[in-house]
């Protein structure tokens, strides 16, 4: 199965995403955390990604789709895909047809997680994670147990997204509205698209994905 998980920054893909890794063994490809690692790597995807990155904007079509296309080809045919932050705009949603098509991959579903904006913006600039193995955390939602210590792994080093700001936050916010959300009309022809609360409780939204999966 290989489906795309769409909603503003914040509205909880990557976590909604990880769950579905741990529970069915699919494969999370997210552009965002595979050019953080460009960038952290100094590549020269890295090197020109940046800057678009810091400022919210958007990295160009050609760099994420080459990126989903080289992932996907490092996947077993039987494995399915989450796609997590792509695509993100018209041309990105036509390569993925060609890219999904040459692999004989279809996709299924499209999961809308639907949010509040204003409440996006405290959820996002309050997050962080553990510096070791990737734990996310909430300064208000999701303090670790002891304070200062990773409650999964021990560790006592955080970090924080640099774009994880509130300014920033508005641009990829309007980003979102402004090329991302009109490309959900071609999957509505289709049929696939599914839309979820994404303001619920993180298990709730949990469950109604896995009811959109499993087409109940
Ligand atoms: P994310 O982790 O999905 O919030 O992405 C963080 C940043 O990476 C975005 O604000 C963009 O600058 C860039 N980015 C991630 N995915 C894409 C994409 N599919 N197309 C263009 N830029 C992207």
């Amino acid at each position: 199965m290989n489906i795309i998980l769409l909603g503003p920054p914040g509205a909880g893909k990557g976590t909604q995403a990880q769950r579905l890794v741990e529970r069915h063994g699919m494969k999370q490809l997210s552009t965002g955390d595979m050019l953080r690692a460009a960038v952290k790597a100094g590549t020269s995807v890295g090197l020109k990604a940046k800057a678009v990155m810091e400022a919210g904007e958007l990295v160009s079509d050609e760099i994420v789709s080459a990126l989903i296309g080289d992932e996907l080809d490092a996947m077993a045919s039987g494995q399915g895909a989450i796609f997590d932050g792509y695509p993100r705009t018209a041309p990105q949603a036509q390569s993925l047809e060609a890219i999904l098509e040459t692999r004989g991959r279809t996709l299924d579903h499209v999961v809308e997680l639907e949010v509040n904006e204003d409440a996006l913006v405290e959820r996002i600039t309050g997050r962080y994670t553990c510096a070791s193995c990737g734990k996310g955390y909430h300064d208000t939602f999701e303090k670790p147990v002891v304070e200062g210590t990773c409650d999964k792994c021990g560790g006592q080093e955080f970090k924080r997204r640099p774009d994880d700001n509130e300014e920033t936050v508005r641009t990829r916010m309007a980003e979102y509205r402004a090329k991302t959300a009109p490309i959900l009309p071609l999957y509505e022809e289709r049929g696939i698209v599914a839309r979820v609360d994404g303001m619920a409780e993180m298990d709730d939204v949990t469950n109604a994905i896995e009811a959109i999966l499993n087409g109940r």
